[in-house]
């Protein structure tokens, strides 16, 4: 998941420059008065009243949320026994980004993606780059005003191919992403799901054929240190992965490298493994570098060594495209042909600087490179 600098963040207090767009966020209520829900609030879209409350059935936690409660994402409430998001309209987040920032790296290369991002997560990792909004509510972050249209709006204006739901988890506001990538779709733009995965089966076939691309962190290759980590558990994740492979969306893969955490070869190759058998040797695996954050900053980044290792296992194991990111390692966001070794896509940082593909095949020996390139 794309970090936001602090820099950024701290940017939302006053304003957001980016060509056409400029926006002040400020703290906009989510409630009005007399505790309703008011112009930012939907009715969500999966749960069932229960005698004990609510029970949100968007993601796998299936909170029960009793009168006055939140979730534990901390955008749902259930008022007088309907369930409402609480994040619509009203991003906390708004960035127009290159589309290798997510990362894609197989998806209309060197194209800028609208990115928006609304406060809440229904994970809870202690390496979280983005905590002061993932570990927040809309009722604590300052927003701006944006609207589906709008955003659509924006997006076209900032000549975006693609608008990204991203930096928090977008499942967690799920009904505003869902309006949103409807809008777009019309409109010929695309959608990006940039999230954890962490998701139920209904909710995310009721959304994927809205979503052309995402990114998925596969965070680790073990259960336990899943609930540890991030408060989730593996399972959900590997049936993200297939389903949105099934449902014919563009996928790439995160896994961010934590040194004592997840940073085992013997996981990293089973992880790999997994993924071959199960249909995988084709998405691109972004191996990230871990930088100490939120409740982990008493561990080191992650070394260089570390990083080139996993990849070596990767390509062993035989998944053909493998990047390292967060790292200036030269070459290491390049894309290569896994025919002939030649560079198809070559990037400095963030930045495309030569594209030798032609209709979907390597410009040096003809094979073909799997991806959508425009
Ligand atoms: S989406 Fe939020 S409220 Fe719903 S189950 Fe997940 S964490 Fe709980």
């Amino acid at each position: 998941m794309a970090k936001i600098s602090r820099r950024e963040f701290l940017k939302h207090s006053f304003w957001l420059a980016g060509g056409l767009m400029a926006m002040r966020y400020i703290k906009l209520p989510v409630f009005a008065q007399d505790g309703k829900p008011c112009k930012w609030s939907r009715e969500a879209m999966f749960y069932t009243p229960t005698a004990r409350g609510i029970r949100c059935q968007l993601c796998p936690n299936e909170c029960t949320i009793r009168p006055g409660e939140t979730g534990d994402c901390r955008n749902r409430v259930n008022y007088k026994g309907k369930l409402y998001t609480i994040a619509y309209g009203n991003p906390c987040a708004v960035h127009v980004d290159p589309i290798e920032k997510k990362p894609l790296y197989h998806y209309l290369p060197g194209t800028k993606s609208f990115s928006i991002a609304t406060a809440g997560c229904n994970f809870a990792c202690l390496n979280c780059q983005n905590w002061e909004i993932s570990q927040s509510s809309p009722k604590e972050t300052r927003n701006v005003e944006l609207f589906p249209e709008q955003v659509v709006d924006q997006a076209i204006r900032n000549g975006c191919k693609t608008i990204a739901y991203t930096y928090s988890e977008p499942i967690t506001f799920y009904e505003y992403m869902y309006d949103t990538a409807g809008i777009a779709h019309k409109k010929g733009i695309g959608n990006l799901l940039i999230s954890n995965g962490y998701i139920n089966e209904e909710p995310l076939r009721t959304l994927a054929p809205k979503i052309d691309a995402a990114n998925i962190d596969l965070k680790a290759f073990s259960n336990d240190i899943y609930m540890k980590l991030t408060a989730g558990t593996l399972e959900p994740i590997l049936n993200t992965l297939q389903i949105l492979r099934d449902m014919n969306v563009w996928v790439e893969i995160t896994n961010l490298v934590i040194p004592t955490w997840t940073d085992d070869y013997a996981m990293i190759r089973k992880m790999c493994q997994w993924l071959v058998s199960n249909g995988f040797s084709e998405v691109p695996l972004h191996f990230s570098r871990f930088f100490p954050l939120y409740k982990l900053t008493q561990l080191p980044q992650t070394p260089t060594s570390t990083l080139v290792k996993a990849k070596e296992i990767a390509q062993s194991c035989g998944i053909k495209y493998v990047y390292i990111g967060n790292t200036a390692l030269p070459g290491s966001g390049n894309t290569i042909c896994p025919s002939c070794g030649g560079v198809v896509v070559e990037r400095k940082g963030m930045n495309v600087s030569s594209v030798n593909i032609k209709n979907g095949k390597c410009a040096w020996c003809g094979a073909p490179i799997a991806g959508k390139w425009g």
